[in-house]
């Protein structure tokens, strides 16, 4: 997506058509100076301003563009700049862009008229948003089908900015569309089948980013260097498959030297059959490595942005296969930290392979905060549905600064509690522990990894298991049955507002109840 900014007031601009949101009222385009001529392109009483609301019209020379595309924004007490990236995305996938072969899509950002919690970075954080999710499809194996044929806006003209807030719009709008491009990368990830997402694929994908950023670093360390390491738990999972595990590792020091790094560990679970506990249907599985995706991308994200602190991603990449090697239900391996594991359910792998990133990240890095994030448990798209990560940790701080970057950036989080009551159920005759312990299954899965964080070590634990794999209709940002990239917003928001500055007061910046989490403390 190419954007960029108008000189023109919106009613001069050339494009092929423009954008006018608006706020409900009764008179809805009264913010704009067109508003009069573009009143009468329709029937009076119907352009409300009502969310959801869009129409596309002939401008007849009401404007200078050729179409005008009236946009309902809602109640303008519940303004933020999600609610403008949600209804705006709308347009970007709406029928008329490809019917009427809109290419160049002007947004008139009179509207900001600075209501109350739309701040000119949030605004222009929104547009940006909104232009790359709206448009994101997956094409990388479409050869001849009407989806390569459609017409897609490949020009964003961003119009009607007061001077005095053109500087703030344009940080939001080109940090936000690093940060969503690198979402999508995720996503693009998660959507290649497992026959072209093999560990290694994901290995090259990391590398080949890397290289593309002045500063970050990647390794891949390759099977006989995980055996030496004593990752038993990992090889475990990795032996029924013909393709090697890898562990992939990505290092920004955008920091101090010497500051300790978070730590982002991500599931990379390349295809899960589930082993001999195999799944009834596997069908979705190639988004298995949903986490591994999200980690290597944010590292990528935060270091496209040159965040003033240093980050890890480490991800351990497998698939969970069948095969005369494969491990079997009651082997017993033995983890890199030196504990051992009975295997109940060889479907619960993705904990087996954490658990040794977990201790490897620990034990190189000593990071502040490590925190790990998986299509770990389907309990967790029974608990908290497709729309919602699931959150466990050790640190009242840390999980209230992830509950703030997940509502800044409009995710929704809720926290689960990991008490001690059932870590019991882990106990194993024959190990130190079983690799699953029955209900609460998101719950069990939480404490499972717990025993492989070090004493005062801080840590989060994200289920995404839903969130990364959206199964729903078009939603927000988001497109139908479209993997979203979650929670790769999050953790660059993280990183940005929390990480790197400790003290620093979450309700000063954020003043304003949005979309359906209500998480906010204040
Ligand atoms: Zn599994």
């Amino acid at each position: 997506m190419n954007f960029s900014y108008a000189k023109e007031a919106s009613e001069n601009v050339k494009a092929d058509a423009l954008v006018i949101p608006a706020f409900e009222s009764d008179n809805p385009l009264k913010d704009y100076a067109c508003g009069p001529a573009v009143s009468k392109l329709f029937l009076k009483g119907d352009f409300t301003g009502k969310s959801g609301q869009i129409m596309v019209l002939p401008a007849q020379g009401a404007v200078k563009a050729d179409r005008v595309i009236l946009l309902g924004l809602g109640k303008v007490e519940k303004a933020c700049g999600k609610v403008i990236a949600d209804a705006l995305a709308d347009v970007y996938r709406h029928g008329s862009i490809d019917a009427q072969k809109i290419k160049t899509l002007a947004i008139a950002t009179e509207v900001a008229g600075e209501p109350e919690g739309v701040k000119a970075r949030d605004l222009g954080r929104a547009i940006a948003d909104a232009a790359i999710f709206g448009s994101y499809r997956f094409l990388n194996h479409h050869t001849k089908d009407k989806h390569v044929k459609r017409v897609w806006v490949e020009k964003t003209l961003i119009a009607g900015v007061p001077a005095k807030h053109l500087a703030e719009l344009k940080t939001g709008q080109e940090r936000g569309a690093i940060v969503a491009t690198y979402t999508c990368h995720a996503r693009d990830l998660v959507n290649e089948p497992s026959n072209f997402m093999k560990p290694r694929h994901l290995a090259k994908f990391a590398k080949d980013m890397a290289a593309k950023i002045p500063g970050l670093k990647c390794r891949v360390l390759e099977k006989p260097e995980l055996e030496k390491l004593k990752m038993g738990s990992f090889l475990g999972v990795n032996a029924g498959s013909a393709d090697p595990a890898r562990l992939i590792i990505l290092e920004w020091n955008g920091g101090k030297k010497g500051d300790k790094p978070l730590a982002y560990v991500g599931k990379g679970l390349c295809f899960d059959t589930g082993g001999y506990n195999i799944k009834p249907n596997s069908l979705g599985m190639k988004g298995d490595m949903g986490g591994g995706a999200a980690t290597i991308c944010a590292l990528g994200a935060i270091a496209a942005l040159k965040l003033p602190i240093n980050a890890v991603g480490v991800v351990p990449a497998t698939e969970n296969e069948i095969s005369g090697t494969a491990y079997h239900p009651g082997d017993i391996l033995h983890s890199m930290s030196g504990q051992t594991i009975e295997v109940d359910n060889t479907d619960a792998e993705g904990r087996l392979i954490l658990c040794d990133a977990l201790t490897y990240t620990q034990r190189n890095y000593k990071p502040r905060v490590v925190v790990d994030m998986a299509t770990l448990t389907g309990a967790a798209v029974v608990a908290v549905g497709s729309k919602f990560v699931a959150m466990m940790g050790n640190d009242a701080e840390t999980i209230e600064h992830f509950e703030h970057a997940f509502n800044r950036v409009g995710e929704n989080v809720w926290e689960l509690p990991l008490p001690d009551c059932y870590d019991k159920l882990l106990d194993s005759p024959v190990a130190d522990m079983k690799n699953i312990g029955g209900n609460p299954g998101t719950i069990t899965a939480g404490l499972f990894l717990r025993r492989f964080v070090d004493e005062g070590q801080k840590w989060v634990h994200l289920d995404i298991a839903g969130s990364a794999l959206y199964d729903g209709d078009n939603w927000g940002l988001w497109n139908a049955k479209s993997p979203t990239g979650s929670p790769v917003r999050a953790l660059v928001e993280y990183a940005e507002h929390c990480f790197a500055n400790p003290g620093h007061k979450l309700d000063s910046e954020h003043g304003h109840k949005h979309g359906d989490g209500h998480l906010h403390k204040h």
